[in-house]
């Protein structure tokens, strides 16, 4: 059995190091309140930032969508899969982000996590073109950029001089700078609109994954592009579906003639079975909302409980990056140390997860609360008090001192 012995070492060094994963099991929809593991608790990790994946109007139009088109759609997009539902999404989502980008079109996928890849990889499939990542990349463009066959640099997060010098000396006869929009593990924008002139200046395509802004950031819910107020022929944008839309899948919106790009080459699309056409009947219906007043409303709700929370932490030791988003990280350091507040919470009723490297650097372990449009004044409040008095009772003299 040296097979499986070689496998349980692995995972006892995870556990040495306080990074083993657990899983818990949600027994009714995503909501602030939820069962999980049969109990109720207060979740803040949710990125069902508007409360939309168990809002009547989307549910009903799940149910209408199995009736119109089945559970399935049988094959890829490119075979038979494609169904009007599909079609009818895409034509929403390209006039949604039409403002902001140069002949739109829209294409959707059943990830975010193949959306990316097929952007890195189809934009990036010459070896003699360059792909420019930003260091605090999701995951999905880590391994998109991995799988291209592209060279790949990395510039350090949010150095916009340290990219310039890159551009100006590459002699790649394609340059592709990929960055996340809201950064997915502290909530800090990327600053877009001196990405996106130096991409026009250096002729280089920037691909923005908004898998945090889409339906949440600017006056309409667009996202980033609309919250910077950008519009270039330059920009490949991937919204994501499965957050603020409540759903699940994502799209690109591009020039037309890069989505036809991704038709004829991207991988993660042509060989995979399309999404259920329900999912996408389902989602015009969050789109209704996200467009209208109601997604409005839901925006001004979860601006003023991120305003709420930050003035009512009173945090001393553990720092805050300064994020004006619904994810509002509180950086503690060790593995250890997360893992233990996390569990205090959770003792509490309240559930808000430890993040712990790889996916973030080692030493920032975090807690990552998550905000929604559905938290009350009084969720918020609620969460403050106890991080506030978790801090004092955690901190290493006061420790100290229970023990003596
Ligand atoms: C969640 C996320 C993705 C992946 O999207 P899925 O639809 O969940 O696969 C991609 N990029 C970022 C920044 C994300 O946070």
């Amino acid at each position: 059995m040296d097979l499986i012995a070689g496998i349980t070492r692995q995972l006892d060094a995870l556990a040495a190091q306080s990074l083993t994963r657990r899983r818990r099991t949600a027994d009714s929809p995503a909501a602030p309140r939820q069962v999980v593991d049969g109990r109720p608790m207060l979740a803040f990790c949710s990125n069902d930032y508007l409360g939309l994946a168990a809002h009547p109007k989307v549910v009903a139009a799940l149910r209408e969508g199995a009736e119109l088109y089945g559970a399935g759609s049988g094959a890829s997009h490119l075979v038979s899969g494609h169904s009007r539902a599909h079609a009818l999404l895409e034509e929403r989502l390209a006039a949604f982000e039409a403002p902001h980008l140069v002949d739109a079109r829209a294409l959707y996928f059943c990830t975010g996590y193949m959306a990316n890849l097929a952007v890195l990889t189809a934009l990036g499939s010459d070896p003699e073109a360059m792909i420019f990542s930003e260091a605090l990349n999701h995951a999905s463009l880590i391994d998109g950029a991995r799988l291209a066959r592209a060279g790949v640099t990395v510039y350090p997060h949010g150095d916009v001089a340290a990219l310039e010098a890159k551009l100006a000396a590459s002699t790649a006869p394609t340059n592709i700078v990929v960055t996340d929009s809201v950064f997915s593990m502290d909530g800090i924008l990327s600053p877009l609109p001196a990405l996106l002139a130096l991409c026009e200046r250096y002729g280089a395509w920037l691909v923005v994954d908004d898998a945090h802004g889409f339906g949440v950031l600017g006056a309409n819910g667009r996202g980033a592009l609309e919250h910077f107020g950008l519009r270039s022929p330059n920009l490949v944008y991937v919204g994501t579906l499965g957050k603020a839309a409540g759903v699940g899948g994502a799209f690109i919106a591009a020039h037309a003639s890069v989505v036809e790009l991704m038709i004829q080459r991207a991988r993660p699309y042509i060989y995979t079975t399309a999404a259920p056409p329900a999912l996408a009947h389902a989602l015009l219906a969050s789109l209704d909302i996200i467009e209208g007043e109601e997604g409005r409303q839901r925006r001004t709700q979860l601006a003023q409980s991120i305003a709420l929370l930050d003035s009512e932490l009173q945090l001393r030791r553990w720092q805050r990056p300064r994020s004006h988003t619904a994810i509002q990280p509180i950086l503690i350091g060790a593995n250890d140390e997360a893992l233990q507040v996390a569990a205090h919470l959770h003792a509490q009723g309240l559930w808000v997860p430890a993040i712990r490297p790889p996916t973030v650097a080692p030493g920032t372990a975090r807690l990552r609360v998550t905000l929604c449009a559905s938290h009350t004044e009084q969720d918020v409040a609620q969460l403050a008090a106890a991080l506030n008095t978790l801090e004092q009772k955690l901190a290493p003299e006061q420790l100290e001192r229970n023990a003596a």
